[in-house]
């Protein structure tokens, strides 16, 4: 069984302009491994062995809400077909700027949605900030999952100052028993090396979504090796990596006797 915690993809109409403006924004630093759709996406999984995918949507926009929602329940109904109601776990999102963030936090819960995935720089807040606290305060007493973009972002080079472990430490200290998922593994690009452990102690989890593997290679390969097993768990960031390679990369570097609780006991456990 292999879970990917950190997937991505578009209603058909949207996916060809999503995947163009995102290369297109990182100058060719994205390239994609599919074509954005979700039928590409459960072909692709089918192809690299991923039972389940984690469906990261992110509302860049407050009004974004009624509409990602929709999707989720659409897919967890089988308006999309059986494959798709079996396979993806529909992650919704929340934005700071939402005046009724509470109550929409309320109705994903309600909807029977696990988690919500944000991204600071393209919701434009830093998770250090207090006046995020009350939202992630909210998801945390609904029992929501909350994923997060963690680190530079290639889309905004010149920005270290959202979502590194810095930020991440000041909003988990600040809302105990959020159950939450640093990206892009704690977001080690762009900061000195050692910097993610200090999520350890705050019981924050890892994904194993990297799209840039020649950049800090040293740090990537010893957080995914020396991180307790129990607190990683197994993403592709699909489109932008390819699932197989993916499967490949952190079986290469993990013992085999943790790739369990890495590909999938976590997101079980997490996911409940
Ligand atoms: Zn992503």
């Amino acid at each position: 069984m292999i879970v990917d915690f950190h997937s991505h993809d578009f209603p058909d109409a949207l996916a060809a302009r999503a995947i163009a403006g995102m290369c297109r924004k990182t100058e060719g630093f994205l390239y994609p491994a599919g074509d954005g759709t979700l039928e590409n996406h459960l072909d692709s999984m089918r192809l690299a062995g991923i039972d389940k995918a984690v469906l990261c949507q992110i509302s860049t926009r407050p009004e974004h809400h009624a509409p990602l929602l929709r999707r989720a329940r659409a897919i967890m109904d089988g308006e999309f077909g059986e494959r798709a109601r079996r396979m993806i776990i529909p992650f919704c999102s929340a934005h700071p700027a939402d005046p009724d963030v509470a109550g929409h936090l309320r109705e994903i819960r309600a909807a029977g949605v696990k988690g919500i995935k944000v991204h600071p720089y393209y919701q434009g807040f830093s998770l250090a900030d207090p006046a995020v606290f009350p939202m992630f305060r909210a998801a945390a007493d609904l029992g929501l999952v909350v994923t997060t973009h963690a680190g530079f972002d290639v889309g905004y080079p010149a920005r270290r100052d959202a979502c590194g472990p810095r930020e991440i430490a000041i909003l988990l200290r600040n809302v105990p028993g959020l159950k939450f998922v640093a990206s892009h593994l704690g977001g080690c690009a762009g900061y000195a090396p050692h910097s993610t452990d200090e999520l350890l102690e705050l019981g924050c989890w890892i994904d194993t979504s990297a799209l840039h593997r020649d950049w800090h290679k040293d740090e990537q390969i010893r957080l995914l090796r020396s991180w307790p097993s129990d607190r990683i768990l197994f993403g592709t960031d699909f489109p932008w990596t390819d699932g197989r390679e993916a499967v490949r990369w952190v079986s290469s570097i993990r013992e085999k006797e943790d790739l369990d609780a890495l590909f999938s006991k976590n997101a079980e456990r997490l996911l409940g």
